[in-house]
């Protein structure tokens, strides 16, 4: 077995920014389909450092978490970093989860608290489980010292927090419990990010914090998941009304221009939130590869 290559050695070698993309496992097998194209499209046309494949709210898709993160590596090549949340496991049964991930080979786990189950407000934990994404860390640094563990941060502040500062803390618990670095819930607006990792640094949080951002697919969703939308996107995607290709020109370059901005900034690299699809990744990678700002890694 040929374990896979640490997320944060990647990091640590800075040859060149990260560009990895975020899947979700399917519930049809219509959504079979397109993953499975979308991943064949992107080894193809992009070559993203890594993958990622979350794990359902609720903790819903435990097994089929497992089972598309095996196609991603075992049929594409990819370098995948499966997500796990506190959801509905006790410490015992969580220790035999991710042991199964690591005697597979997987190297890397973003390691999260998780959402409640579909119309519950509240995350209650497992009485014998985890409360906070930190707990889980530190209990799977314990037993896993090798694995190389990613934490979620929020530049606009996570929803239950009580305060910013407060977040803040906890994403500094969860770094020193073992994390290696952290990717952010999408923003569009770039001050947040810099603004968040100037604060994470005077608090001594030196992990590297990778952006999340979703190339906006439609404007309704991008609303959705965003209180924020800095009011020259917000002017685009007016004029863009419901004309579907200008929104996705809208969407490209927006996240395009993000990107850049990001980098030259000193980000790390960029993870994209991609909804399964590989048309705005592939016009993406190309864009950033004729300026120069990202190349695959194999041909660095
Ligand atoms: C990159 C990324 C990937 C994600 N992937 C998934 C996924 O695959 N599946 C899924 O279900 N969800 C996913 N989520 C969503 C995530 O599970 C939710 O945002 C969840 O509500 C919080 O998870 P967390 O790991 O950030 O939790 P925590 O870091 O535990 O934080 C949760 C809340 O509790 C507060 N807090 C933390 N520690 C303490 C403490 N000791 N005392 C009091 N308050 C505390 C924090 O400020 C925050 O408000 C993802 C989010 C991101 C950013």
């Amino acid at each position: 077995m040929n374990r896979g290559r640490a997320i944060s050695d990647i990091l640590e070698a800075k040859d060149h920014p990260l560009l990895s993309v975020e899947f979700f496992p399917p519930k049809d097998d219509a959504g079979g389909d397109l993953i499975v194209q979308t991943a064949l499209d992107l080894k193809q046309q992009v070559q993203p450092d890594f993958v990622s494949i979350t794990y359902g709210a609720g903790g819903t898709t435990q097994e089929r978490t497992y089972r598309y993160a095996r196609i991603l590596r075992d049929k594409y090549g990819f370098e995948v970093m499966p997500h796990f949340t506190c959801v509905g496991n006790s410490k015992a049964e969580v220790i035999d989860l991710v042991g199964q991930y690591w005697k597979d080979g997987f190297s890397n786990l973003m390691t999260l608290r998780g959402d409640p189950p579909k119309g519950e407000t509240d995350f209650k934990p497992h009485p014998d489980g985890c409360h906070y994404a930190s707990e889980l860390v530190e209990l799977l640094h314990e037993n896993f010292p090798d694995l190389c563990m990613g934490v979620a941060a929020y530049p606009e502040v996570h929803p239950q927090a009580v305060s910013p500062e407060d977040d803040l803390k906890y994403l500094k618990r969860k770094v020193d419990n073992g994390a290696s670095f952290a990717t952010t819930q999408l923003f569009f607006d770039n001050r947040n990010y810099f603004a968040f990792v100037d604060k994470a640094r005077a608090l001594g949080i030196d992990a590297p914090i990778i952006p999340g951002l979703m190339p906006i697919r439609s404007a309704k969703q991008a609303r959705r998941f965003c209180d924020h939308i800095p009011e020259e996107l917000d002017d685009m995607l007016n004029k863009a009304g419901d004309d579907k290709a200008a929104i996705h020109r809208v969407g490209v370059e927006w996240c395009f221009r993000q990107i850049q901005e990001l980098l030259e900034g000193g980000a790390p690299g960029v993870h994209l939130y991609i909804m399964n699809r590989s048309k705005m990744a592939i016009e993406l990678a190309n864009r950033l590869r004729e300026a120069g700002l990202w190349q695959p890694a194999a041909t660095v």
